[in-house]
């Protein structure tokens, strides 16, 4: 923290309707690569989320009231705030979660780049008008900002979940009420003391922190005031507060767990599908829901593959996030390299062959070993639970059919990705995929501009792209009627 250029972006009080609110007990915020204290801050509880949302609907009839000019250029100013200080909220971001300074920075990037995307689509919220059945009347619609809007989001991008969501609920007019993950609260708190600097007005975007995700989730949840849920995290979870939106039939979008899968043809440039599978599976540690959880390699290009693949693996460098060259950093906590290393044992036991890897690193026990497991099959607990670690497990396969089936056989449908220059083939399987995002020779493929989602148990809604505002509107029709002489 020393070596922040500007200190006053660690904030240790939640932020609701534009003030530092201080609670009568505090969370210890640790760094996992070294286990030390980084702060501590405070633990609010139900009682502030109520507050926050309270503030939320009382600034609502101003926020929505401006342009959208207005609210983008306010907008603007923050995304401008946040890219200056991108170097000290990547150093934050690194300090609380793991990931190495240099992806940290990327994603203080990416997120920023929903916030500054939505301002200007913002100005598109376009309503219709439709041709009425009879002569008398005229049908027009318009689209209105929901009011005010709770989320809930994970510890694996502690920036740009909140970004992604509070770009298209602010640039719609709505307000905001985040409760970010207990493991990573400061760059949540960072970004409320940018917005506060960027003159986004008192109540609009609050910051909830406090380790009781259930009460607090309640009220986010279940509270009559809050017309709209978004949460990000794992389905299981989803599933619980879904149906607690069912009480005040709250609008919910749901960004949740994935098993994306990453398949090789032989026809694949293989050189390019190397270097795809290595961003897409051990970004993060392997800790994202768009990570590739199997590798299904055609039986004529699988030594080729596998080899080149291997050697990629062990280039990887493994170390404290905020140290020179390091490309992975250590996963959340030791729980997180336990899960992962029964998972790789379990798999083993099936008949998986270990070829990489295989447990915890020498660094400590947060840090696991980049892995690679060949002869795994699609039933095996590593490829049908979703992994969260930097595990790759290569599937042997034989066919475009068998593939697609074997790839759609899980209840998830978030990302998936394939390499083949047939382009036949590309339309066949890209259509066959039973995925809300499909990478085509491409292996990092979310951008503001483009419709983050899920299919099946991977969710609802969409984040990015001018279909990431529909969440946040509603479409009211008018009927003007009497109008002939
Ligand atoms: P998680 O356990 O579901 O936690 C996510 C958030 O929910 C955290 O803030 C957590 O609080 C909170 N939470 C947990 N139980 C709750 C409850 N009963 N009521 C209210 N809130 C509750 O997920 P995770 O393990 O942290 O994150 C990884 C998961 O997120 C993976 O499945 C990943 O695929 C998914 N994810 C999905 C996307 C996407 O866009 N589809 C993006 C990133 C991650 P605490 O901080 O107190 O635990």
């Amino acid at each position: 923290m020393q070596q922040l250029n500007d200190k006053q972006l660690i904030k240790r009080f939640s932020y609701i309707n534009g003030s530092w609110h201080s609670s009568a007990t505090e969370i210890p915020v640790h760094n996992p690569a070294n286990g030390e204290l980084i702060t501590n801050v405070s633990n609010a509880g139900p009682e502030e989320a109520i507050l926050a949302v309270k503030a939320a609907k009382k600034a609502f009839p101003a926020w929505s009231a401006k342009s959208a000019n207005e609210r983008a250029v306010i907008l603007r100013n923050w995304f401008n705030l946040l890219m200056t200080h991108q170097e000290d909220l990547g150093r934050i971001l690194t300090l609380e979660q793991g990931k190495p300074l240099a992806e940290a920075k990327g994603e203080i990037g990416y997120g920023a780049a929903f916030i500054e995307w939505f301002a200007e689509e913002g100005k598109r919220v376009y309503g219709d008008t439709i041709p009425a059945p009879s002569a008398d009347k005229r049908i027009v619609v318009i689209k209105q900002p929901v009011g005010v809007v709770a989320a809930i989001t994970p510890w694996n991008f502690p920036n740009a979940m909140i970004a992604r969501k509070a770009a298209a609920a602010l640039s719609a007019g709505c307000t905001f009420v985040v409760r970010p993950a207990t493991q990573t609260p400061l760059s949540a708190l960072a970004m409320a003391e940018l917005a506060e600097r960027a003159g986004i007005p008192a109540g609009v975007f609050n910051v909830v922190v406090g380790e009781d995700a259930h009460g607090i989730g309640k009220v986010l949840t279940e509270h009559v005031d809050v017309a709209k849920f978004t949460f990000t995290g794992s389905t299981a979870v989803g599933q619980a507060l879904i149906s607690q939106c069912a009480s005040t039939v709250k609008k919910v979008s749901m960004e949740l767990g994935g098993n994306a899968p990453f398949i090789v043809f032989d026809d694949a440039d293989v050189d390019a599908a190397v270097a795809g599978a290595i961003v897409s599976k051990y970004r993060n540690a392997g800790q994202t829901c768009v990570c590739t959880n199997r590798i299904f390699v055609q039986s004529g290009i699988k030594e080729a593959f596998t080899e080149k693949f291997i050697t990629a693996v062990n280039k990887l460098v493994i170390g404290n996030g905020l140290d020179d060259g390091v490309t992975i950093g250590p996963m959340i906590n030791a729980q997180a390299t336990k899960d992962v290393s029964d998972l790789i044992q379990r798999s083993i036991s099936a008949g998986a062959t270990l070829v990489l890897g295989g447990g915890n690193s020498p660094l400590g026990d947060t840090f696991m070993m980049p892995t690679v497991l060949t002869d795994v099959t699609n039933n095996m607990p590593i490829a049908n639970t979703e992994i969260f670690g930097p595990v790759s497990p290569i599937i042997c396969f034989e066919d475009e059919e068998e593939v697609i089936a074997m790839a759609n056989d899980t209840e998830f449908g978030l990302a998936s990705y394939f390499y083949s220059r047939d382009i036949g083939r590309i339309w066949r399987v890209a259509e066959g995929l039973e995925y809300g995002m499909v990478g085509i020779n491409e292996g990092i493929i979310s951008n503001a501009a483009a419709p983050f989602g899920g299919m099946k148990q991977s969710g609802n809604g969409r984040e990015g792209s001018k279909y990431g505002l529909d969440d946040y509107l509603e479409i009211k029709y008018l009927c003007f009627g009497g109008l002939t002489k």
